[in-house]
Parts: structure tokens; sequence; C-alpha cells
């Protein structure tokens, strides 16, 4: 015998079904970038310690693009391969610079825009006016110039050059958690740099300015040049000292420094000034 449903019945389900569970809420999602290239060990580990946050998918760069700033890829192809990725993470490599990687993730790789994107862990530190030149922060900056939270992070490079991402993870965790929960004014991203040394070694973090130092470069020219080209080796130091309070001072006075920064470098000052000059 065929058992009739009532109306009303019927109903009550197809709206349960359609009404927002409770128990099956979206998932927070962390998009992970770096300049370093996707088979650096930085970005391998700030993306497993983000799972703890969210779900992580990584769209990187297939080699190193450091000092890239926010160069895109626009006259060549840009491959997108899935690759494996330690923890079993979404990953994809793209022969492309971490903006375009930013660009191309939320703009075609992407099913859902994220709603945090992360670029690091850079080896080298990211200090001062190292911003513009940085493709780790221009993967931030992307990301903040379409509005959404982003954080980049970098750690220093120690005496003897092995690092341990480990403690500089365990900060991002910390820090992105904070913006999960809090949120950034529209086109603003945070500026991470971390000491290198122990997770003891650390202070804390430090809420820094942005120091007007951009290290020093000497270029260096070789002496026997060949085929008679002159030729030179651009060798650079880091921004060392720092005044009290911003991130240079912070990171090598043993303190995580975070600088939060804003897209857009029109100035006002200079344009009140200038608009009854030019005209
Ligand atoms: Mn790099």
């Amino acid at each position: 015998m065929m058992r009739r449903f009532s109306t009303p019945l019927v109903l009550f389900v197809c709206l349960f079904l359609l009404a927002p569970h409770p128990g099956a809420q979206t998932p927070f999602r962390i998009l992970v970038t770096n300049d370093d290239g996707i088979r650096a060990p930085g970005i391998v580990a700030v993306a497993q310690a983000l799972t703890a946050l969210g779900e992580v998918t990584v769209v990187a760069p297939s080699e190193n693009q450091s000092a890239k700033g926010h160069a895109l890829a626009i006259a060549d192809p840009v491959y997108a391969d899935k690759v494996q990725f330690p923890g079993g993470l979404t990953a994809f490599s793209l022969t492309a610079t971490p903006a375009t990687c930013v660009k191309l993730a939320l703009g075609a790789l992407l099913p859902q825009k994220p709603d945090l994107v992360v670029s690091g862990i850079n080896r080298d530190q990211n200090l001062g006016m190292v911003a513009y030149i940085s493709g780790t922060v221009a993967g931030a900056r992307e990301a903040a110039l379409q509005g959404i939270p982003a954080i980049a992070v970098s750690l220093l490079l120690g005496r003897t050059g092995e690092l341990d991402y480990g403690p500089a993870a365990h900060y991002t965790l910390q820090i992105a958690t904070a913006v999960k929960e809090r949120g950034l004014e529209p086109g603003t991203f945070l500026n991470v740099n971390v000491p290198a040394g122990p997770a003891e070694a650390i202070k804390g973090i430090r809420v820094t300015t942005q120091s007007a130092l951009a290290g020093t470069e000497t270029f260096i020219e070789h002496a026997r040049p060949p085929m008679g080209r002159r030729y030179f080796w651009n060798t650079y130091d880091g921004p060392h000292g720092g005044a009290e309070g911003d991130d240079v001072w912070a990171v090598y006075q043993g303190y995580v420094a975070v600088t939060p920064l804003r897209v857009g470098e029109f100035d006002r000052k200079t344009y009140e000034a200038w608009k009854g000059i030019l005209k």
C-alpha cells in the first residue's frame, strides 16, 4: 500500500533541508602563496600551521621569484600544475610571480574567494622600504588591493643561514587568528618580520611603524669581464639599527615585528602644494 505524505510535512522537510545548518558552517578559507617558490620550506611550514585555522589552498610560483616586487606575468602563458604538497593540501604551482599567483587564484583557480591570504614564510627579511622590492609583500598587497585581508611573513637570516621556520609559523598562526577574529581595514595588510633564532629567544610581538631604511646595495664589478662585456654583481646588506618602535628596531630587539601597511601612495600634502603650481 502506498503511503501518502501530507503537504505540511513535505514543506517542513524541504525548509529544513534548505535552511543553513548550524553544524555545517562554511570553512574559513586561506590562500597561501610566497615568492621563494612552492618547494621552499617556509611555505610548507606556514601552510601546515594554518590548517589549524581553516581550509588551506596553496598557489605559489614554480620557481624562486624573490625581489620581483609587484611584477605581473602579462606577455607569457602561465602554466598551472596541480602538485603534491605535504599534508595532502590542495596546491597549484604557477609559472608566475607572486602577484600573478594571487590574481590568478582569485580570478580563475579558486572556486570561492579566500577569507585570508598569507604570503611566506620568506627566507630573509622584508623590513622597512624592502617591502617595495619584496615579492612576498606583493602577494599580500595584491590581496589587499582586492579587498581581502592579508599577511606577509618573513624570517630573518641567522648567522649560520640555517633556518627553523617553526617559530615563525607559530606566530603567523597567532596573528592570522587575530585577523580572523577582528578583520582588517579594507586596503590594509600586515607585514610580519620574525627574528632569527630559536623560539625561546623571541621576546613576543610588537606592532611597529615602517622604517625608512632600505639596506645597502654595493655593485661589484668583475675585474676580467667575459667577452669584453662589463658585468656587476649586486651584494646586499639589509637594514640595521632602525629607530625605536619601527620594524627594523623591533626585530633586532628580538620581537616579531607586525607592521600595518596600506595600499596606495597618494600624498595629500604634495597634492595641496602642487595643484597651484602645475596647471
Ligand atoms: Mn623570497
